[in-house]
Formats: C-alpha cells, sequence, structure tokens
C-alpha cells in the first residue's frame, strides 16, 4: 500500500506495529523512539529467553520462566505471541497496550514477523511498519557485527531473515534503517506525529 497521504494520516493514539528481519536494528529504532519520543509508549515484550548482559527486567524485557508464559496464555494475557528463531517464546502483554491507547498514548510494538501477522487478524487497523536493510549484505554485516550469537544460531537467524525479507509487501510502509535518527523519524512521521531534528554533535 502506499504511504498515507497528509490529510490522511492516521489518529496519533493508533497502534503501530514494526517488525523486520532479525538484526536490521528494529531494537535500535525503538530504544531511539523511546530515547526521543517520550510521548510515544513503547511496549515492552515478555520473553522466556535469559537476559543478555545489560538487559533489564522490566525495561528491555519482563523476562519470565515457561511456566509463567504457559499461565499469560492461558489467561488470555498476551496480544500476540512466537516461537522466535525456534528457541524462546515472545509476547505481547495485552492490558498494557489496552491501557496505553485508552488514554491516548501512540503506541508502538517492536515483535517478529509471526507476531505482526496475529496482530493484523485481531487489530487490522493498526499501522504496519517494515523494517529493511539497506541491501542483504548489510544485513548479514550487522548480525555478524553484533557477535552475540554462536555460529549455529547466526545461520538459525539468517536463514529466519531470508524469510522475513520476503514479507515486506504485507506491511502498509517500509523504513529503510539506513540512519537510525533518521528512520526513527521516519517512523513518527508516519505514526502521525512531528519529528524532531537530532542537534548536530
Ligand atoms: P532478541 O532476542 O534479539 O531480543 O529478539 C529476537 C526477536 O524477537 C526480534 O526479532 C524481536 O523483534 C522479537 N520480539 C521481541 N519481542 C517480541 C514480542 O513480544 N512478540 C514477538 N512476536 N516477537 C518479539
Amino acid at each position: 500500500m502506499p504511504d498515507p497521504a497528509p490529510g490522511d494520516r492516521p489518529r496519533p493514539s493508533r497502534l503501530t506495529v514494526l517488525a523486520g528481519p532479525t538484526a536490521v536494528g528494529k531494537g535500535t529504532v525503538s530504544a531511539d523512539v523511546r530515547a526521543r519520543y517520550p510521548q510515544v509508549w513503547v511496549s515492552v515484550s515478555a520473553t522466556t529467553r535469559p537476559p543478555r548482559p545489560g538487559e533489564v527486567d522490566g525495561v528491555h524485557y519482563r523476562f519470565v520462566d515457561d511456566a509463567t508464559f504457559d499461565q499469560m496464555i492461558a489467561d488470555g494475557g498476551l496480544l500476540e505471541w512466537a516461537v522466535v528463531h525456534g528457541r524462546y517464546r515472545y509476547g505481547t502483554p495485552r492490558e498494557p497496550v489496552r491501557k496505553a491507547l485508552a488514554k491516548g498514548r501512540p503506541a508502538l510494538l517492536e515483535i517478529d514477523l509471526q507476531g505482526a501477522r496475529q496482530v493484523r487478524r485481531t487489530m487490522p487497523d493498526a499501522l504496519f511498519v517494515f523494517l529493511a536493510p539497506p541491501s542483504w549484505e548489510e544485513l548479514v554485516r550487522r548480525l555478524v557485527g553484533r557477535g552475540t550469537e554462536d555460529p549455529e544460531e547466526r545461520e538459525r537467524r539468517l536463514a529466519t531473515a531470508r524469510v522475513e525479507l520476503a514479507a515486506e509487501s504485507e506491511f502498509d510502509v517500509t523504513v529503510v534503517n539506513d540512519d537510525v535518527h533518521r528512520a526513527t523519524d521516519e517512523l513518527i512521521s508516519h505514526m502521525g506525529l512531528q519529528p524532531v531534528p537530532v542537534a548536530p554533535g
């Protein structure tokens, strides 16, 4: 679909879903949104993955065990959830999203493609944004450069990324992550908000 026309901007309290291939920088862009656009509410996902060094429970993720995640599913407490990279489960707690939207806050979910498809079924009015790498070579470089995964895990993630890149046409708009602040500002303007340029230096 084409970008929304200026007169047809989404309401600021709309839900926006940011998805895209692994290592494209979704986490970096959502962190930039958190840092520079505090008026945007950014969802904190639950996951069964153990924390990486520096990750804080309740800030980057809500780190839970399998039994707790099972209970969240059983209670209908997740808006969507998925097994990502064939290993750990990740999901969006439903109630905080509802509350943020009810308060009129623009809300952002940074999730994988499977999760985005589930949200499209249950909340079709959301805005679906695909974050794309400048090129496949750049995506591989970023994945290897991050160095947080062993070779087997890296191969698994690349295989997922190949499938995820092919899904771009399912999204309302594509934002190319050639520069984090620029990509964030483009996302922000798609959300119907006014981007604020980063001060030089
Ligand atoms: P990581 O383990 O590197 O933090 O994240 C792995 C992947 O899980 C990323 O592609 C990220 O977008 C995805 N992810 C994070 N939170 C959620 C969530 O709540 N739901 C879904 N479906 N995917 C998520």
